[in-house]
């Protein structure tokens, strides 16, 4: 049994490549679109964390065509890591929030032969019936998989109110719902340390998201970017973040209270250091998912031993 193969809980490189039967990449894609929460239709401010970068790191300009930045990155993540196979996914800001027209452009304008997977940031009040029947032709068509991701961040009402994401937990189930039933797939995203939420609402989220069905999941730490509401709240002293040791817990916590068949793209995330003041308590990243993983393995911790949910 290698490594990976042995962890206590689903890992994504390992289930790509029981998926596909081979090492599969993502390419990031960037499009000029920007968010209702930051251009005025539901408000100015955008979420509290919220960067310049609207969430993409390591994308290209978006002044390149989707087929340009395919044609780029794939040549260059190929080289790197001998990838054969890839995965277009649209990171930046709100991706389904756009013309139709162009979004359906864009879509197809990554279709290849070596991409088996289309994946689609976006936030759950933002994706249309339209959207899902469209993706739905596309997956069968070129028989390929969606998914769509969607940021949730927290199901606690007044936690997403504080961090002023302007979506409900409503709006997640009710999105979920459509999405699943046309057969695509969804990775939720959430931030497992927001000082105003407690370990139930961690747990809560781990049960949620699975019952509801979520194929993935992607966690990480509170950061602060620069020139965030974030960033004038914690210099003026208003919020207090978790140590790293809290956030191994609640890690931990949401693992045992997630259903077994949910894969975990991200434990722990990433934030370029120029674009924040505060990441990840100063530490890799990896070294974070080590020091999770060597605990759940003393202590015969694994995903899903607290799950008795429905999937
Ligand atoms: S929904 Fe995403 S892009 Fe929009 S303001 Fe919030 S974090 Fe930024």
């Amino acid at each position: 049994m290698n490594s990976q193969e042995s962890k206590p809980y689903q890992v994504y490189s390992v289930w790509l490549k029981k998926h596909y039967g081979e090492k599969v990449y993502k390419i990031p894609i960037n499009i000029p679109v920007t968010c209702p929460n930051r251009d005025g239709t539901l408000g100015h401010d955008g979420c509290i964390y919220c960067g310049e970068k609207g969430g993409g790191n390591e994308t290209l300009s978006n002044i390149l065509s989707v087929k340009e930045q395919m044609e780029i990155n794939s040549k260059y993540i190929g080289k790197r890591y001998n990838a054969k196979k890839f995965i277009p996914y649209f990171q930046s800001f709100t991706n389904t929030y756009c013309e139709f027209s162009d979004f359906k452009d864009w879509i197809k304008a990554c279709i290849r032969p070596d991409v088996v997977e289309i994946a689609i940031s976006t936030r759950p009040d933002c994706v249309t019936d339209e959207q899902i029947s469209f993706l739905q032709e596309i997956k069968k068509e070129n028989n390929i998989e969606i998914t769509i991701e969607l940021g949730l961040q927290s199901v606690n009402s007044k936690t997403l109110k504080i961090i002023n994401r302007r979506h409900t937990l409503e709006d997640y189930i009710e999105t979920m719902d459509r999405i699943k039933e046309a057969g695509l797939m969804v990775c939720t995203h959430l931030i497992i340390d927001l000082p105003w939420d407690q370990e139930v609402d961690v747990v809560n989220s781990a049960k949620i998201i699975s019952e509801k069905g979520s194929d993935f999941v992607k966690c990480h730490s509170l950061y602060i970017e620069k020139n965030t509401q974030l960033e004038r709240w914690y210099n003026d002293g208003k919020v207090q973040l978790l140590t790293k040791e809290a956030y191994i817990r609640r890690a931990i916590l949401f693992l045992e209270n997630l259903s077994p068949d949910v894969v975990v793209q991200r434990l722990i995330g990433r934030a370029p250091k120029e674009d924040s003041i505060v990441t990840n308590w100063d530490t890799s990243w990896w070294k974070i998912r080590d020091e999770l993983e060597a605990q759940m393995n003393n202590e015969n911790y694994c995903q899903g031993r607290l799950f008795s949910g429905k999937r």
